[in-house]
């Protein structure tokens, strides 16, 4: 039993209102499984990058425990690139620069290690390749989670639907799900993703929170208020890791785990941010995220 990650391994260059990095190790599969790391131990990942990547940033995963068989190294390639730049409000960002590079000619290809995956995590990437992911893998998973971002909305809507359509849960940013849809209201978006396929849909809400739609409930989950954000690059991903890394290591999906996950999803999101790229990630502590769960708890729990 295994949770297999599909998604980006990249270089990102930052800017926030704090300051500027240069190259430095960045992806959605990237965040998503370190994240997932702490939630479940036999997480494996599919991706891709040049042979720039180096081994050094390879280790990264190995330090997590992440099994990367998954991970293929262009000879001559160039990693994908992406660059961007956060408003001063640190929810907005503009992206200024997407190299897809490896990523443009990717044929994932799973191992078959990798094959007795119940749960698979489809982060953001080519839709295309979370297709033919899905569909090579020798058995439906117990649970298929999605993301994507409003580069592929615009790039690759056909594919995007097709896939959308074939997963269980999607965890999709407000301003995404709007874009997706048409809708300005939250709930009517989600509604309409519901019937483009998944049976929950997760919002995104950056230092809003989440909310969960499934089983004609609904769920919102707060953010931790922080008093500093220094980078929100790979929250999200950071949450769908965690989110479902969570779901796996309880083996249920009942409606009140996914709430838990939701939970879990924006802790390990809410440490994310907290420092540039995967910094933050690598050195968490049992106790540290046993912790800020518990001030989620407190944060949202009042008598009446
Ligand atoms: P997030 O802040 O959760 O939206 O994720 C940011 C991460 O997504 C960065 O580390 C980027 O490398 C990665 N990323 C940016 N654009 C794309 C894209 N079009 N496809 C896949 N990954 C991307």
């Amino acid at each position: 039993m295994s949770l297999v990650i599909v998604g980006s391994v990249a270089f990102d260059a930052i800017e926030t209102p704090f300051g500027k990095t240069d190259k430095i190790v960045g992806g959605a599969g990237t965040y998503a499984s370190i994240s997932a790391s702490y939630m479940y131990n036999k997480v494996k990942l599919v991706g891709v990058v040049g042979e720039d990547f180096g081994e050094e940033n390879l280790n990264l995963f190995k330090q997590r425990k992440i099994n990367t068989e998954g991970v293929e190294v262009v000879k001559g390639g160039k990693s994908f690139f992406w660059s961007g730049k956060y408003h001063n409000d640190m929810n907005t960002r503009d992206t200024l620069i997407t190299e897809l590079n490896v990523l443009a000619e990717f044929d994932p290809k799973i191992p078959t290690s990798y094959q007795d995956c119940e749960y698979l995590l489809l982060a953001n990437l080519t839709p295309q390749v979370q297709l033919r992911a899905l569909e090579r893998m020798a058995h439906r998973p117990k649970l298929t989670v999605m993301d994507t971002m409003n580069f592929w909305i615009d790039t690759a809507l056909d594919d995007l639907k097709e896939i959308i359509s074939k997963v269980d849960v999607i965890a999709i940013n407000d301003s995404e799900a709007r874009q997706l849809t048409d809708e300005y209201s939250l709930v009517k978006a989600a509604e309409k993703i519901q019937k483009m396929g998944p049976d929950y849909v997760v919002i995104k809400k950056g230092e809003h929170g989440a909310l969960l739609f499934g089983e004609g409930r609904v769920f919102s989950a707060p953010a931790l208020p922080l008093a500093e954000v220094f980078d929100p690059t790979g929250a999200g991903d950071v949450f769908a890791g965690a989110f479902i890394g969570y779901l796996a290591h309880v083996q249920s999906l009942s409606f009140n785990n996914m709430k838990n996950a939701t939970i879990y999803g924006s802790a390990l999101a809410s440490f994310c941010v907290e420092k540039f790229g995967v910094e933050r990630l690598m050195n968490l502590s049992n106790e540290q995220i046993h912790h800020r769960i518990k001030e989620f708890v407190a944060l949202s729990k009042f008598d009446m």
